[in-house]
């Protein structure tokens, strides 16, 4: 069953409430039920104590017991609420204040009174009555006799304050629900609203809108970068769908400029226009190799997206190695009376896939030499800053315009200048470049200006 935040948050809010309200409520009626009771308890001990010390000293002032003011006493009986009775030595009763009085006089009567009151028909509690020995100058006179309304009269009072306070939970409980319901449906829209925008967003996609973005205006972290996650993917694909369309035309391009100049030289033979020369036959040769050379890319991307990289690490001199590389490159450069400079620093030794590095240096180099211009210069830095062996191919040729930047290490992407020198390359070779160095925990990155040139950085670890 599917329920919607708004009832999900709702439910949520109100089971919370009422768990603390019932959860307080519980824990205050034990708890001040027992103070209270403790309350109480101590409260009729003291009042006790206070009259029987009342009793003795007035015995003590009035030797004689007809003397006492008893009405003094029953003043007291009265007010606290107690049944008094004194006897003499010999069990005489001197007096007696009566019990008629009992729960309707008194202070703590009135009080208790008012409270008992309630719903829960109290009970009126058990009468008790202790005898107390009747002191005067240290001398046992008589007994004191108290009476009052037992622990149940005085708890009976306890449950009627707690009857109060669950009577205020209550009514909290309901404040509270109402406030719960209300701050839930806000706070549930708050986040709804937003997540509908991003769902409808997300639709869209779906749909193949791969334009839309999610506007949402919301101060949730989560929402936001959910929000930012979904434009984020939109972006990617819509960057992708874009890579794919361009591959499929870039593709059909390379494909169709050979087998063009295949098909209208097999038919100008068959027409007899053309002769079959060496010449011409040399010319077939080559489109056909560029067809093949094109297809063995495409072998070994498909292999690189298949597999992981396996290397084949050794401990390496590469300083020695790169001087070798770019050795192989000078005749070529002074061929097309280009220069090819290095800064090397020696001996730098390096854990790496020889092959890999050899090739990786390869693409880097052969593509500075094709995207040279007219009095083309490409440098090579090879330098070690801590622990991290950084090599630079700087090159002054054509450069490749920002908007190509973020796709030029994408399979078959190549920047229509490049197109246009017709260098016959592929737009494989920086793919699978990036790969072989990320393999080595390496990375590679670019800074490139139209007609100023370009710097290919690559950063090694230097694990050895
Ligand atoms: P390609 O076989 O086309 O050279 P790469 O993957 O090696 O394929 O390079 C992809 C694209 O990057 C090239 O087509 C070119 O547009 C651009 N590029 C690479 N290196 C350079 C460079 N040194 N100067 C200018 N453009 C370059």
């Amino acid at each position: 069953m599917k329920i919607s935040l708004v009832k999900k948050l709702s439910i949520g809010f109100i089971l919370a409430i009422l768990c603390s309200i019932i959860l307080a409520s519980a824990i205050s009626n034990y708890t001040i039920g027992n103070k209270f009771k403790d309350y109480l308890v101590d409260e009729q001990k003291t009042k006790i104590d206070n009259v029987i010390k009342v009793i003795d000293e007035l015995y003590s002032v009035q030797k004689e017991s007809s003397e006492i003011n008893t009405d003094e006493i029953q003043r007291y009986a009265e007010l606290q609420d107690l049944y008094i009775e004194i006897k003499d030595i010999h069990d005489n009763t001197i007096y007696s204040s009566g019990k008629s009085h009992l729960h309707k006089g008194g202070m703590m009567g009135n009080m208790m009174g008012s409270m008992m009151h309630n719903s829960y028909g109290i009970n009126m509690g058990e009468y008790t009555e202790n005898k107390y020995p009747l002191i005067s100058d240290d001398k046992e006179m008589g007994t004191i006799i108290i009476g009052y309304l037992g622990t149940s009269y005085l708890s009976s009072a306890s449950v009627s304050f707690i009857s109060t306070l669950n009577h205020s939970f209550m009514v909290s409980a309901i404040v509270a629900l109402i406030c719960g319901i209300i701050i839930s449906i806000v706070i549930s829209k708050q986040i709804s609203k937003p997540l509908n925008k991003i769902t409808e967003t997300a639709n869209k996609m779906r749909n193949g809108d791969l334009n839309v973005r999610a506007k949402v205006n919301s101060n949730t972290k989560e929402i936001v970068e959910l929000s930012n996650s979904i434009n984020y993917l939109a972006e990617t694909l819509s960057s992708q769908e874009m890579l794919r369309k361009r591959l499929t035309s870039d593709m059909a391009h390379e494909l169709r400029t050979p087998l063009t100049t295949l098909k209208t030289h097999v038919e100008a033979f068959i027409d007899g226009i053309w002769e079959p020369t060496n010449e011409r036959f040399e010319t077939f040769y080559n489109e056909i190799d560029r067809l093949t050379k094109m297809v063995d890319n495409l072998r070994d991307l498909a292999k690189l997206e298949q597999t992981n990289i396996n290397l084949n690490k050794s401990k390496v001199n590469i300083s020695n190695e790169l001087e070798k590389i770019i050795d192989t490159y000078v005749p070529l450069y002074i061929k097309k009376n280009y220069e090819l400079t290095s800064t090397i620093t020696s001996d730098v030794m390096s854990n790496i896939d020889i092959d890999k590095f050899k090739q990786i240096m390869n693409n880097l180099l052969s593509n500075s030499y094709k995207y040279l211009k007219s009095n083309g210069k490409v440098k090579v830095v090879l330098k070690k800053e801590s622990n991290t062996i950084i090599i630079k191919v700087i090159d002054n040729g054509i450069g490749i315009p920002d908007k190509d930047i973020p796709y030029i290490f994408e399979r078959f992407y190549r920047s229509d200048l490049s197109r246009n020198k017709n260098t016959g390359g592929s737009g494989i070779g920086l793919t699978i470049t990036k790969a072989f160095v990320e393999a080595h925990g390496g990375k590679i990155y670019l800074e490139s200006k139209v007609n100023k040139g370009t710097t290919f950085t690559l950063e090694f670890p230097q694990i050895v």
